[in-house]
């Protein structure tokens, strides 16, 4: 690799970029209120004198690095934080209450903003564009969608796209992911069993969609248990259930919300159309009535291209040592990034941040979940490299 310096160059900016991690930290924002994130985004990308589009798909923005002729690299970090209580151990801990970067965004937007700086000091060896995009609402809100829906990975044409997430499952100094699909296609769904209400010592005169409620959930694990390929996996969660407020009183409806989740985007219409029908002949044979919908946005899979994955591995191996670089297995979380792979090819890459010593063993979107920090100067290094050594490449291969 040509780039091997990076890494050294992003721990020379080590606190810089930890600095700019913990205010966002401090002042996390949810799906399409990234306000002062983007604020702070704007602001470091002037003063590093990198042009940017604002705004895109809300509060997004768009920066761009090279000199505009050529190959054409993306890099992407996303925004958003997630409505939970935070309960860290840590000194900057967020100070906007029920708001939390608990997916680790934080750290995303840092990192891609520690390659900004770095990138824009080797302008003059960019041979080709850099396109690094900072969009919002991961979290369910389909940003990337929209980010490049917008146009995000047009004009001139991004060939490849790389995105880093923070993985609590590997040690720090780690990075992994894998070739084809990554992670799932994801969906919500939410569903409202009808009956009639009346006294609970009279169920002769009522008709209780308690019990019908509990019929409909256990009939949907057989989905995924009977009518699945047991390798080619699915996920049906019932995962809320609210209905009745008395101990004597049958309610007339029970609400009930979930998710979905399949590795490829037939698997997950095929699985939510086998929701609607076992939901509806459960309804109908107990005289209920019950409506299904798929609210929100069904996220397609993410998936790797081989190209991309090897030379993340390469990479990864030469900044740290092939042993701390892993072929992952997919998993059922879903991601927006999903959207960008979608038009071209790309590579989602996960990064280390476990360490057992500071207490940074909690999963994403858990309230004590923490970050070591010295996963943040690799990951500045890693997209430096995703960029430099892509557009080597797609120029070799032009
Ligand atoms: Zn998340
Ligand atoms: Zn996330």
């Amino acid at each position: 690799m040509r780039y091997e310096s990076c890494y050294d160059d992003a721990c020379s900016i080590r606190d810089w970029i930890v600095e700019r991690r913990r205010t966002l930290h401090r002042f996390p924002e949810l799906m399409y209120e990234e306000v002062q994130t983007s604020r702070l985004v704007r602001q470091t990308l002037d003063e590093l004198e990198i042009p940017y589009r604002y705004p895109l798909a809300e509060t997004g923005v768009l920066a761009t690095i090279g000199d505009g002729k050529g190959p054409t690299v993306a890099l992407r970090a996303d925004m958003d934080a997630l409505p939970i209580h935070e309960e860290a151990d840590i000194s900057f801990r967020s100070e906007h209450d029920g708001k939390m970067h608990a997916c680790g965004h934080d750290c995303h937007t840092a990192m891609l903003l520690g390659a900004a700086r770095l990138l824009k000091q080797r302008e003059d060896e960019i041979h080709g564009t850099v396109k690094l995009l900072f969009q919002p609402a991961e979290e369910g809100g389909a940003g990337g969608q929209r980010m490049r829906d917008e146009g995000a990975l047009d004009d001139p044409p991004v060939q490849r796209i790389f995105g880093l997430h923070v993985w609590p499952q590997l040690p720090v100094g780690s990075v992994g992911s894998r070739t084809g699909v990554f992670l799932a296609a994801a969906g919500g769904v939410e569903m409202t069993v009808r009956g009639q209400g009346g006294h609970a010592a009279m169920p002769h005169r009522a008709v209780d969609p308690v019990s019908v409620a509990a019929k409909i959930v256990n009939e949907l694990q057989t989905i995924v248990s009977r009518e699945l390929d047991p390798l080619n996996s699915g996920v049906v969660s019932i995962t809320a259930i609210h209905g009745g407020d008395a101990y004597n009183v049958i309610p007339e409806t029970v609400q009930m919300r979930g998710t979905v989740r399949a590795l490829s985007m037939e698997g997950l219409l095929h699985i939510q159309r086998r929701v609607r029908e076992i939901a509806a002949h459960v309804a109908e044979a107990h005289r209920c009535e019950v409506q299904t919908s798929f609210p929100g946005n069904d996220y397609p899979p993410t998936v790797n291209d081989a190209d991309c994955w090897s030379l993340a591995k390469q990479l990864a191996g030469e900044l740290t040592s092939p042993d701390r670089v892993h072929e992952l297995d997919a998993v059922m979380g879903g991601e927006d990034f999903a959207f960008y792979t979608e038009q071209i090819p790309g590579c989602f890459v996960a990064i280390g941040v476990r360490n057992e010593q500071q207490g940074a063993i909690f999963n994403v979107h858990h309230p004590k979940f923490k970050v070591d920090e010295d996963a943040l100067p690799l990951g500045t290094a890693l997209h430096v490299g995703f960029a430099m050594n892509s557009l080597d490449q797609l120029r070799e291969h032009a």
